[in-house]
């Protein structure tokens, strides 16, 4: 007799938790590219508030989730219900990725540094012995500064409003990484060090709707034989970027960071390639680019 092939119609769950979160963009993408790949996941975009958190990763458990992404304000309060960390997250001591393993173990992954230079190597950017400028102090320019550093560069230097978090910063990168790094106060219309090789902007200055908005330096000091990239996503082409290549500076915008770390999650929590392109697409289509 011919033996028929059992069905399965349970979906794997994936997802975020965060508040706000209804403007993640992540399930988009990461809903077009299982629909690509033909798998039967699911990204499902949840409000979970800090009262709610514990049931939320209660739940991970008890729904067999494959794994869930985390934002604002669940990075950190995430870190005491895993089992392992990266070596990244755990420096960075923030985690936006958690893997549900097949044995029921929670690993922790911080994927937004990982998708940074991911997306700034694939324009043809290189790390190695560079000295790079970050705009910055919060969750983002945490994970690229370090990402950066565990990457070969040579020097980090953390540009804050406030000093506490920039040279908390600055002091972490020189303790943990083999680069050098130092904070400088961000004074409006600070000059770009002449030397610079990298020059990020990780605050969410010129963000949709205050997309009239950029960081306030002298982009006369911004010189073509930098590199210039940008965490906002949305617009792709900010103010930021516009005036940098206005300089004769290489750009590098938010949206190839964003996509990297969403295929970064997708490989995790499928063991399949991501297909990046599909995902930079959807993207692009989401915010009508
Ligand atoms: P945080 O709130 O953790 O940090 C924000 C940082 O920006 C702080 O250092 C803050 O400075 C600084 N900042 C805020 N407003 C200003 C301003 N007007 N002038 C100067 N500095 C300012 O936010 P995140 O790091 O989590 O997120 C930052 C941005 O990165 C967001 O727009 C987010 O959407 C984007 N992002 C993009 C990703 C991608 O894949 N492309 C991934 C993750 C984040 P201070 O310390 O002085 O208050």
């Amino acid at each position: 007799m011919e033996s028929k092939e059992k069905k399965n119609y349970r979906a794997e769950l994936t997802g975020v938790f965060g508040d706000p979160v209804d403007d993640n963009p992540t399930g988009v993408m990461e809903e077009a590219a299982y629909a690509a790949r033909g798998l039967n996941f699911r990204y499902i975009t949840m409000k979970v508030t800090p009262e709610g958190f514990p049931d939320a990763m209660r739940a991970v458990r008890a729904l067999h989730m494959r794994g869930v992404n985390l934002t604002m304000p669940h990075k950190l309060n995430v870190i005491p219900w895993l089992d392992e960390l990266s070596v990244a997250a755990e420096v960075i001591g923030a985690v936006n990725t958690v893997v549900v393993r097949e044995d029921g173990t929670l690993f922790g992954e911080n994927t937004d540094g990982k998708g940074f230079v991911e997306a700034l190597l694939r324009a043809g950017g290189v790390l190695e012995g560079k000295k790079i400028v970050v705009l910055g102090a919060g969750g983002a320019a945490r994970a690229i500064a370090v990402e950066c550093a565990l990457a070969g560069a040579s020097r980090i230097t953390v540009v804050n409003r406030d000093e506490g978090r920039g040279r908390e910063l600055a002091a972490l990168v020189n303790e943990k990484t083999g680069a050098e790094a130092e904070y400088l106060p961000w004074a409006g219309g600070i000059d770009v060090p002449g030397d610079t090789d990298i020059l990020v902007n990780a605050t969410p200055v010129g963000l949709a709707p205050l997309d009239g908005e950029m960081p306030e330096i002298n982009y006369d000091t911004v010189l073509p034989s930098m590199t210039v990239c940008d965490v906002v996503f949305n617009p792709a082409d900010t103010l930021f970027l516009k005036e940098a290549g206005k300089r004769g500076a290489k750009t590098v915008s938010g949206l190839g960071m964003l996509a990297c770390q969403g295929a970064r999650n997708f490989t995790l929590w499928t063991g399949e390639e991501a297909p990046l392109r599909i995902m930079e697409e959807k993207l692009r289509e989401e915010f009508g680019l």
